[in-house]
């Protein structure tokens, strides 16, 4: 006999894991359908709102247990253009708080996300990707690549950009390439950050240093692929590189890791539900890793479908309709706006033409100049 459950959340990245959570907490029988996957090397910047519901969902105690605090953001402009923008320094005492957030490495992320898992009755996994779906009535029948069939009212997609959830439920999307990659490793700095996380904007990306604790480091460089892969062709060319892209601010930057690179791309979908169908994270959004947004949204994704859940009467035939409803409709406004945000930020800093060069460098003057504009781009930037 087939299986039958009521949410089943496909994926097993921290957005996946984070929806199976909050599923089996809300209450629902939920099966996690998650294959393995290499070791997640990066780091995130998550932001005080998404703390907290990290918190309240059970996911994470003492966030200075296991991150960084984020005190700061400077912004150095080292683009070398005629207009170029000033110096530009948030300070988080300044919106009434002592940090925007705190910067994670994904791996504790990963591990304290499956601990919360694993103590819920309601929860169970399979290591295994979804084959294919269809939905009658008001059930989706899903095939595993491991043979498994099971029933589900809801599905949770959070299979990330090639989702198939989206595929099967007919979700258009939209998707835009870009030439740059980025690179992150772990460095050793010259000297400590002190909870400032530093941003030099280059012609072809961003090159930001996240901080780690004392001296540590986590880097974010975005760049063309070819200038990439020259730069770690081996560990002397990589630390010149390092020390020239840093301009020479925090002494000698020596690696303590090996490097990976993330080809970049941005990523909206039509709609974040439909059919008893939703979408979290990366299946519903993508965008370049600048203003540490991408899994800031998709932990606001979960907390709404937490809401929708908790409002939902799964008695009520086809439940799951209302919940893909009211999710769909709860997420667009949010989704648009973080999506046109890092967008219009990362093609203004791109960009060759002028006009792009001056109104970026325009607002980068005022925000400088006027602290109550600073203030709103910073709780902007908190997804408030
Ligand atoms: C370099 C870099 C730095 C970043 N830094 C930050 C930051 O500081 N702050 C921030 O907020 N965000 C940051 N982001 C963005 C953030 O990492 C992503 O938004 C987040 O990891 C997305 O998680 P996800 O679970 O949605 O997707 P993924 O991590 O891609 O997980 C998708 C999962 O689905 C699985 N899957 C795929 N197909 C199937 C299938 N058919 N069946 C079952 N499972 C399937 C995959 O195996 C995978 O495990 C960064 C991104 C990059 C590239």
């Amino acid at each position: 006999m087939t299986a039958h459950t009521q949410i089943a959340v496909i994926g097993g990245g921290l957005v996946g894991k984070a929806a199976a959570v909050a599923s089996a907490r809300a209450g629902f029988k939920t099966v996690h359908i998650a294959p393995a996957a290499p070791e997640d090397r990066r780091t995130s910047a998550l932001m005080q709102p998404s703390v907290d519901y990290m918190r309240a969902a059970g996911l994470l105690d003492d966030p200075d247990a296991s991150g960084v605090p984020l005190r700061r953001i400077r912004i150095i402009d080292a683009t070398e253009r005629m207009l170029r923008a000033p110096e530009t320094m948030f300070d988080a005492r300044e919106t009434g708080v002592d940090a925007f957030g705190w910067n994670f490495a994904n791996t504790e992320l990963n591990a304290r996300f499956a601990a919360s898992g694993d103590a819920l009755a309601d929860l169970s996994t399979r290591q295994a990707s979804l084959s294919t779906a269809s939905r009658d009535g008001a059930l989706w029948s899903l095939e595993l690549d491991d043979g498994t069939r099971l029933t589900a009212d809801l599905v949770v997609g959070a299979d990330g950009k090639k989702s198939r959830v989206r595929e099967l439920a007919g979700i258009g999307v939209r998707e835009k390439v870009y030439r740059q990659s980025a690179l992150v490793c772990d460095l050793d700095l010259g000297r400590a950050l002190d909870g400032e996380s530093v941003e030099f904007h280059y012609p072809n990306g961003p090159f930001t240093l996240v901080p780690a604790g004392g001296t540590k480091a986590n880097l974010v460089w975005i760049d063309l692929p070819d200038t990439l892969e020259a730069a770690r062709a081996d560990i002397e060319t990589l630390k010149r590189a390092l020390l020239d892209k840093s301009q020479h601010l925090f002494g000698a930057l020596n690696p303590l890791s090996a490097s990976f690179i993330f080809p970049l791309s941005s990523l909206s979908v039509e709609r974040a539900g439909k059919d008893g169908a939703v979408l979290v994270g990366e299946a519903a959004h993508a965008f370049p890793p600048i203003g540490a947004q991408g899994l800031n949204l998709g932990l606001r994704d979960v907390a709404n479908l937490d809401r929708c859940l908790s409002a939902a009467n799964p008695a009520a035939w086809g439940w799951a309709d209302g919940v893909a409803r009211s999710y769909a409709a709860g997420r667009k406004d949010d989704l648009t706006r973080t999506g046109l945000f890092v967008d219009g930020l990362f093609t203004s800093l791109l960009s060759p033409h002028l006009p792009a060069q001056a109104l970026r460098t325009a607002g980068l003057w005022s925000l400088n100049a006027i602290p109550a504009l600073r203030r709103r781009a910073m709780a902007f930037g908190l997804g408030q």
